[in-house]
């Protein structure tokens, strides 16, 4: 018996590793996510019920940001051909254009096309497009891209935790100067001045529910 001749082990099941959540999930498949009534964790890559405000696999809340699929029409469209269009250079255009729209809606399917996209190039556009919007959220997922099989993807992953990181650092100086902070804390404090008047008005209005009281007594 030669040494290369195929012994088959019984507990062993030949096609786990393909079904690994490292393998590329058919993008044409458009019933694999559904943005209807799913969500992606940017964190993890995680797919969820988009009524649900904690990620169930990682723990993140996911409560300040909107799922793509309670947004617009035109977000959702460009979701769903980003992830099933059966073309890559179509995808890659999806992908683009949703992270030309900086908002965090786009986060989850960014993540989603980063981890799941057959197409190399189209994962690393999305890899690109995380880098940019720069959200912390992004960093546990670029994490997982230094992992992709192409090392382009590999590259644009530790670019794109380059800028998180760096945009994540210059924040907190930002914060460190008396000026800037200033300029933060303004609307901060506008919001805090309101929820003040509110409860002030609330107390007088009790007050005088209470005077009132008192007087019918
Ligand atoms: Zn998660």
């Amino acid at each position: 018996m030669s040494k290369k001749e195929f012994i088959p082990d019984p507990n062993k099941n030949p096609y786990r590793v393909r079904n690994s959540p490292q393998s590329h999930n058919n993008p044409g498949n458009p019933e694999f996510i559904d943005f209807n009534t799913q969500r992606v964790c940017p964190s993890c890559g995680g797919i969820i019920k988009i009524s649900h405000n904690f990620c169930k696999y990682c723990g993140v809340d996911l409560s300040r940001i909107e799922a793509i699929g309670t947004t617009d029409e035109i977000s959702k469209q460009l979701a769903i051909t980003a992830v099933s269009d059966p073309n890559a250079e179509v995808r890659k255009e999806a992908v683009d254009t949703l992270g030309n729209f900086g908002d965090t809606k786009v986060l989850g399917v960014l993540t989603y096309v980063m981890l799941h996209d057959p197409d190399p190039e189209v994962r690393r556009e999305a890899v690109d497009e995380l880098g940019d919007l720069h959200h912390p959220y992004s960093l546990d997922a670029l994490a997982k891209a230094l992992k992709d099989e192409s090392p382009e993807v590999r590259k644009e992953a530790i670019e794109g935790l380059k800028k998180i990181k760096k945009k994540v650092k210059e924040k907190k100086i930002e914060k460190g100067k008396a000026s800037e902070r200033e300029k933060d804390s303004d609307k901060e404090e506008e919001d805090k001045e309101k929820k003040d008047k509110k409860e002030k008005d609330k107390e007088k209005d009790d007050l005088e529910e209470k005077n009132e009281e008192e007087y019918l007594l």
